[in-house]
């Protein structure tokens, strides 16, 4: 039976752009940098669910200033005659109003601006960042929690852990392209974690997503599913989970983070 208690509230946001430096870079993973930003206009930031995500405006070369748009009643208004960053999503890892530090975790495999741009960060180098817009609150009040990705979902997924209670259950599905892209998770919650690897033995027609969740029994109960990656693996999993394993679909919220051959990519399946 579906409560109140139990639907996710969408929250929006004032918009705002903010001009970030680059503290301090961390290598999580030879797949995954974390970058760690500061500056005066972290003030008041606000990211109200792991879910969340900003819009990087990533500079034209590593260590320059991007051009940060002003905020009008038509949205992003970009200065005449300058170069407009380019601008990709990414979720705001942790914010710590105290340290006045924002982290931001990226994936490194891959060509484009903001990965080029991370893999190049060092401190002193700089960022900009819009958003969060809007936040999509999913409760924590259910009895479990599945939580499915691939490595761009890793910031979101490991969030989420920590923000979930003691009581909470957590199925962690996430695939990685290589084995030492796994990185260690934390929080209190109850988790059964499930690293995997397109290289391992799925059956003929159906991805290693699929073949995992196939042998996974849920536990009774409410139940929540959030899922991210690329968008063919995203919607193929959407599709088994409400179509094979009856799922309604109110109860996932699943999104394409990227997709193949297609620059700055972003979808949602509900
Ligand atoms: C809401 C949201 C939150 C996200 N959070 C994060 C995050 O916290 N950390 C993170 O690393 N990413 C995250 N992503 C994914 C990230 O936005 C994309 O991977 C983005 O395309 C990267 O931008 P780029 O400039 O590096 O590459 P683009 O210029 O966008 O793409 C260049 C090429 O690379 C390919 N490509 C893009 N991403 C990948 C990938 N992961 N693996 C292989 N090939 C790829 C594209 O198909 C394209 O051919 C998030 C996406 C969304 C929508």
């Amino acid at each position: 039976m579906t409560t109140d208690l139990f639907k996710p509230q969408k929250v929006q946001h004032p918009i705002r752009t903010r001009l970030l430096e680059v503290k301090r870079v961390t290598e999580l993973s030879p797949a995954m940098r974390r970058i760690t930003l500061t500056g005066d206009d972290l003030a008041g930031f606000l990211s109200a669910s792991f879910d969340d995500h900003l819009k990087l405006l990533v500079p034209e070369a590593p260590g320059a200033k991007p051009n940060i748009p002003t905020v009008g009643p038509a949205g992003l208004t970009f200065a005449e005659g300058k170069p407009r960053p380019e601008m990709r999503d990414y979720t705001p890892r942790r914010y710590d109003p105290v340290s006045n530090e924002l982290d931001i975790d990226f994936v490194l495999h891959h060509d484009g601006p903001a990965t080029e741009w991370a893999s190049h960060a060092e401190p002193g180098h700089w960022l900009g960042i819009a958003g969060p817009r809007g936040s999509f609150v999913i409760p924590t009040v259910f009895d479990w929690h599945l939580l499915l990705g691939d490595e761009t979902a890793i910031p979101a997924i490991a969030r989420r852990l920590e923000e979930l209670p003691a009581t909470s259950k957590a199925i962690v599905v996430i695939k990685t392209a290589r084995e030492d892209a796994r990185i260690e998770l934390h929080g209190q919650c109850e988790r059964d974690v499930h690293w995997v690897s397109e290289t391992e033995n799925s059956p003929a027609g159906t991805g290693v997503f699929e073949s995992t969740l196939r042998d996974l029994t849920l536990p009774q109960g409410e139940g929540y599913v959030w899922a991210a990656g690329e968008y063919s693996d995203i919607k193929a999993v959407r599709r088994y989970l409400v179509e094979e394993r009856g799922i309604d679909k109110s109860r996932i919220r699943a999104a394409s983070y990227w997709r193949k051959s297609a620059a700055n990519s972003h979808e949602h399946f509900d």
